[in-house]
């Protein structure tokens, strides 16, 4: 046995039933009745339906609380609030990145991610701990999960002297994406924070994300000034707003000219179907003009709530559900975003289900794909790089 795989009669996503052919760890084929290559490992399918790997293109996997004990949350309804009480819970409890990074991916890869975005807190408390726990998780899980490690300063930057240089010496050592976070709610400075935000991303030559959850005309103006920096650096296709809620709070026409700036600086916008109150970005408005879209799970059962689970087939559900799309070609736009949207951002160029792609796969029982985001089977099987990684919802690494 050479660790290549003929995998039979599975049904891919928008495709009729066939074969896959995998080669040192890639597709080699595609297609209905493959012949059997020599020294081959079959698996017969039995007509499952084939998934690309699951893109977990936002979440925090230093902070998780998993098998912790329950958590009882009581926090203030302030995003203030929220942030001193993890930073509490973080001093009170001493909680090891490493451990917890290690549980999040166990249960991510078990529910056929393939890829994940973290961001990881960077403050002068926690300092580089958290950080450096999750690179030891990425090392890890190598084969099995590609981490992307965010420097996110979670508590500030501006109002945290220190919190920037801490960012810089995380993105000399592995961080390939800077993140930023509400530069007028929070840095009280929106024109600084982002000017450092793009400073670091053009010295480190790593992508920038941007947490975004300002309301309305205050969060409009951020995507402005971001977009100009965006354009001014030449970084088409490298900046993520995530959240931007203040989509989903100005009127139509100042919504256009926003969506304008996305396009024109090919910007994504990362929606993850929240929960709360307040109107979101509509994910159909979006991905129909055009923008490039992601999503993620964020915060899987943390110090801001306990709501959130590492599977994509419940983020997926939980942005139809949010955004009240019902038809199956709404449902599979989000399988899109979730899928084909996160691997462009994080820039996977051999992601998909084509000859010549790394067999990152998923199967799962069910009729349909969209029959399976209502009912999310476990999954049978999850492939990362051609090696089963998860089987009957249990990851095997
Ligand atoms: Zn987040």
């Amino acid at each position: 046995m050479n660790g290549d795989l003929l995998v039979k009669n599975v049904r891919a996503l928008g495709g009729d039933a066939c074969d896959i052919q995998i080669q040192d760890g890639h597709i080699a084929a595609i297609g209905p009745n493959l012949s059997v290559l020599p020294d081959v490992t079959i698996i017969d399918g039995g007509g499952r339906l084939l998934f690309p790997g699951f893109i977990d293109a936002h979440t925090h996997m230093d902070k998780t609380l998993l098998g912790l004990g329950w958590y009882r949350n009581e926090v203030g309804s302030l995003l203030t609030d929220k942030i001193e009480n993890e930073r509490r819970l973080r001093r009170e409890r001493a909680i090891d990145s490493h451990q917890q990074s290690t549980r999040h991916a166990r249960l991510a890869i078990a529910t056929g991610t393939t890829h994940i975005r973290t961001f990881v807190d960077i403050d002068t408390e926690v300092e580089l701990r958290g950080f450096e726990g999750v690179m030891r998780t990425q090392d890890d899980f190598r084969d099995a999960l590609d981490i992307q490690v965010v420097a996110f300063p979670q508590s500030g930057m501006l109002i945290r002297p220190g919190t920037v240089e801490l960012m810089e010496t995380a993105l000399a050592n592995g961080a390939t994406v800077v993140g930023g976070l509400d530069p007028s709610a929070i840095d009280r400075d929106p024109a600084r924070h982002l000017d450092v935000i793009f400073g670091l991303a053009e010295k480190y030559d790593v992508d920038v994300d941007i947490h975004l959850h300002e309301p309305g005309e205050l969060g409009a103006f951020s995507v402005e000034l971001i977009a100009e920096r965006t354009k001014a650096l030449g970084y088409q296709g490298r900046v993520v707003i995530s959240h931007a809620i203040c989509l989903g709070g100005v009127d139509e026409a100042y919504l256009g000219r926003l969506i304008d700036l996305l396009l024109e600086n090919d910007i994504t916008i990362m929606s993850h179907g929240p929960s709360g109150l307040r109107p979101v970005p509509s994910v159909k408005r979006l991905y129909e003009a055009g923008v490039r879209m992601c999503t993620g799970n964020d915060g899987i059962r943390d110090a801001w709530g306990p709501l959130n689970m590492p599977d994509m087939l419940l983020r997926t559900f939980l942005i139809a559900y949010r955004n009240n799309l019902r038809r199956d070609d709404e449902i599979e736009m989000v399988l899109d975003i979730a899928t084909f949207g996160g691997a462009r951002v994080l820039g996977d160029t051999t992601y998909g289900l084509a000859p010549g792609c790394r067999a990152d796969l998923v199967l799962v029982d069910g009729e349909t794909h969209v029959e399976a985001v209502i009912d999310r089977p476990p999954r049978w099987l999850v492939l990362k790089g051609g090696r089963v990684v998860a089987r009957a919802g249990e990851c095997v690494v």
